[in-house]
């Protein structure tokens, strides 16, 4: 097992390595433990199946709570939408989002590291640079605090702060955690990972990951210089590379893979670049998520109108592409795609109540 040192919390441990932390414990206090956590119990002295003196333990060295993060502010939309800050072990910020949508999905937004090093231009959570990695305990305990205060969600994207490719290893073992059989058992059709593309980690995804969640990828352009110039990461890993991961992708994991694309006023909404998607998505098996951009103070862009948004996915649709368009949930509260830099509040600026945005 990694060795975990106590901040790296309890929250993203299987049974077998709870047990081993408690080593002087007879084997199945791990899994006393771990369905404790499995079912959202963090309090040590609330797992009242543990003997007092092992609570005391574990009080000793975690502290009241094996939870290493705390709400510190909460933020409900009129559309239902609640977004989190959270406060971590060492005092930086991360926020994760619940969308309700029509069909009563209940889909938590998660994110993966404290800002972000990608630089995508049209991101405010971009602008915030990376601050770190967030640890699996970190990504799942986000789950967590989600279902204490608005409810159990039923769906998990990766689509909050940072990038879940740049922390794979982290990101990977709180999915599996997800998905373990005996915790909260989230079958991997319900969880998608948001990446803007990253070929190893796409192909890691491919070939060594046990969980075969959904893939989404941040295309926004199909014109190389154009993403270049909107996405850095396309300097690294042009399209025709990118391409080829998606490919191989594709070809081991027979799944359909979701194109998202933020729709740029006059920048990538042109028949042109419709007609450059159409030519990327040319071999995969895909749908084209069309996510009209969400303002973010001072980033140099606009929101496309309506009739511009629909436009270019009837330019897809007719060049035979599947399309969806994202709901603008959660801009109330600054809490759709793009619009997390929570990690930049001031903690001076931390209202400790709940505030509803009617
Ligand atoms: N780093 C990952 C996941 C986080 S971003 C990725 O790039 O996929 C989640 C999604 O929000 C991505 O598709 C991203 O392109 C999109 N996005 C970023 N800023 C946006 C904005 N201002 N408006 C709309 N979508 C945005």
């Amino acid at each position: 097992m990694k060795s975990r040192t106590d901040h790296q919390g309890l929250s993203a441990l299987f049974p077998n390595e709870l047990s081993d932390l408690i080593s002087q414990e007879p084997l199945f206090r791990g899994r006393q433990l771990f369905t404790w956590l499995a079912g959202g119990t963090f309090k040590f002295e609330e797992m009242k199946n543990l003997p007092t003196a092992l609570r005391r333990t574990l009080i000793d060295r975690y502290g009241e709570t094996a939870c290493t993060s705390k709400v510190v502010k909460q933020q409900t939309d009129t559309d239902g939408t609640v977004k989190l800050l959270l406060k971590l072990y060492d005092g930086l910020f991360v926020e994760s989002v619940l969308l309700t949508d029509e069909e009563g999905r209940r889909t938590a937004c998660l994110s993966s590291q404290v800002g972000c090093a990608m630089g995508c231009t049209f991101c405010r959570t971009a602008e915030l640079g990376l601050e770190r990695n967030l640890t699996a305990s970190e990504i799942v305990e986000q789950f967590y605090h989600l279902t204490e205060i608005a409810g159990q969600p039923s769906h998990i994207v990766f689509m909050g702060m940072g990038e879940p490719l740049a922390n794979i290893y982290e990101t990977a073992r709180s999915i599996e955690i997800f998905h373990f059989s005996e915790g909260l058992n989230i079958s991997a059709r319900r969880i998608t990972l948001s990446t803007c593309g990253i070929p190893e980690g796409i192909r890691f995804l491919a070939e060594s990951f046990s969980v075969p969640i959904r893939l989404a990828v941040s295309l926004t352009s199909a014109d190389n210089d154009l993403r270049t110039s909107l996405m850095p990461i396309n300097r690294k890993a042009p399209l025709p590379e990118l391409h080829e991961s998606l490919l191989y992708y594709q070809n081991i994991r027979k799944k359909r893979i979701t194109l998202e694309y933020v729709l740029l006023d006059g920048v990538n909404d042109s028949e042109t670049a419709c007609r450059q998607l159409v030519q990327f998505a040319k071999g995969l098996e895909c749908v084209v998520n069309v996510i009209p951009w969400n303002p973010g103070a001072g980033l140099p862009y606009n929101e496309p109108t309506r009739d511009s948004t629909e436009r270019f996915c009837s330019c897809l649709e007719h060049a035979g592409l599947r399309v969806t368009r994202r709901y603008r949930r959660g801009r109330g509260i600054s809490g759709a795609c793009g619009q997390l830099a929570g990690s930049g509040t001031s903690p001076h600026h931390i209202q400790p109540v709940m505030q509803t945005n009617e």
